[in-house]
């Protein structure tokens, strides 16, 4: 991990302690996918609508057709159409926005960006912003600007010029890389539920992943969480097997505190690399004590 400040000044560099291995997304997906026997999935099949029934659900899809279920497990994502059957929680914006900016061939294409972004993930932080690098497999890096905004900014075309203007003043190396990424660039508003976000036991149904706790990325625990949730989840459901109501009940008692924990660091690390003298809070962060 490597901490800069606007000037391009290198404040801290950590070579990692092998505890924080790392996926790519896609390899990931394949890997859980792979284990599942074929046709499992229904593709392309978008849920517009739950009615609660006697005996269960009734879920409406995009396409028209319609399936009955007798317990729901929302995996659904930030806007999940699970979650209003068991919270009237709904997601709020955290008030920072990202555009993704992408390097293919990084390390011969562009070199700067390369080199600022070093081996694994890198933080540039002033002014109450960042830029945000991160090394993937196949020689290739994601960036993002991150800007405090409001949240319909991301709705409206992003140029180029627009990322130099909220830049003004930062190292020429930075403004290159904003200038030279592959492909469009791409806005992504971060959005979170409230933290400790829980709901009474709810017959028949329950959440996991983001439907069950978005929050922002600044925890790194995202998919961590998710995949956790569900091997818990499916564990609980072992224990029970003749019980779902117990089952759910007690993945929601493990699962509640430790996303309430995860959510707590996520929104600290968000204070920290948006604070005014930033990147100073997060160096003292990383900075051993004593
Ligand atoms: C910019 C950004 C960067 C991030 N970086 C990281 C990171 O580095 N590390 C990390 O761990 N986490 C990161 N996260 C968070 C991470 O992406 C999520 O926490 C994780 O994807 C949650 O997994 P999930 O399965 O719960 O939800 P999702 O990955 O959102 O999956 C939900 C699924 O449900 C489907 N779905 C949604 N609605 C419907 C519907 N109505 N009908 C049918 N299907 C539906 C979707 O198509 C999708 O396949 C990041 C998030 C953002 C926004």
């Amino acid at each position: 991990m490597r901490i800069l400040d606007k000037t391009g000044t290198l404040r801290m560099a950590h070579d990692g302690n092998g505890q924080r291995p790392e996926i790519d997304r896609g390899a990931l997906r394949n890997l859980l996918l792979s284990s599942l026997p074929p046709g499992l999935v229904r593709w392309n099949a978008r849920v517009t609508g739950i009615d609660r029934e006697e005996s269960g659900f009734k879920l409406s899809f995009a396409d028209g057709g319609v399936a009955t279920a007798g317990i729901l497990i929302g995996a659904d994502g930030a806007w999940s159409k699970v979650r209003p059957l068991v919270s009237e929680a709904s997601p709020f914006y955290s008030g920072i926005s990202f555009v993704e900016l992408r390097y293919l061939d990084a390390d011969q294409k562009h070199p700067t960006a390369a080199a600022l972004v070093g081996k694994g993930l890198m933080f540039a932080l002033s002014d109450e912003r960042g830029i945000f690098g991160h090394r993937e497999p196949n020689n290739e890096l994601c960036v993002y600007a991150a800007l405090k905004v409001p949240a319909d900014w991301s709705r409206q075309p992003i140029s180029r010029d627009v990322l130099h203007q909220h830049f003004h003043g930062w190292h020429a190396d930075f403004h290159k890389v904003l200038a030279n990424s592959d492909g469009d660039l791409l806005p992504r508003s971060i959005w979170m539920l409230p933290e400790g976000h829980s709901w009474p036991r709810t017959s028949g149904v329950t959440l996991l992943g983001d439907a069950a706790h978005l929050m922002s990325p600044f925890a790194g625990e995202g998919a961590n969480l998710a995949m956790i949730d569900g091997a818990d989840l499916a564990s609980a459901i072992i224990a029970h097997p003749n019980d779902i109501e117990r089952a759910f009940a007690a993945y929601e008692a493990t699962m509640f505190p430790r996303a309430r924990e995860a959510a707590a660091a996520s929104a600290a690390g968000l204070e920290l690399a948006f604070e005014p003298n930033a990147p100073q809070a997060m160096l003292d962060f990383f900075t051993p004590k004593g």
